[in-house]
């Protein structure tokens, strides 16, 4: 009986998922799925207006909660869920990843 066989099917899946993942996430074509991804959720959310509509009406409570929730935010803000896209177009954001993007030239200058 070889290793592999004695791996459950989830195992099994699970590991194929993350090897694929990985090669997804590094390759060049990441944005371009990123960017169908998005657009098949809207897609479907244009699709699914009721169902969207129903799920916010029935868990207003939840949604609203869920929205306010503060996160850390890469530049070291802590931000609302529900305004975390309006955070990242701010000169707040904007300015930290100026700051990264030269540092890691910089970086790149003295290596
Ligand atoms: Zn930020």
């Amino acid at each position: 009986m070889s290793d592999e066989e004695e791996l459950t099917y989830k195992e099994r899946r699970s590991a194929v998922n993350k090897t694929y993942r990985t090669k997804i996430l590094n390759s060049e074509k990441a944005e371009e799925f990123k960017k169908k991804n998005i657009e098949d959720c809207r897609k479907w959310r244009e699709q699914n207006k009721e169902r969207v509509e129903a799920y916010r009406e029935k868990n207003r409570e939840k949604v609203l909660a869920y929205n306010k929730e503060k996160v850390p935010c890469v530049c070291g803000a802590q931000v609302s869920r529900g305004c975390m896209s309006r955070h990242r177009e701010s000169n707040k954001h904007r300015l930290y990843l100026l700051s990264e993007s030269r540092k890691a030239e910089k970086e790149k200058n003295n290596n």
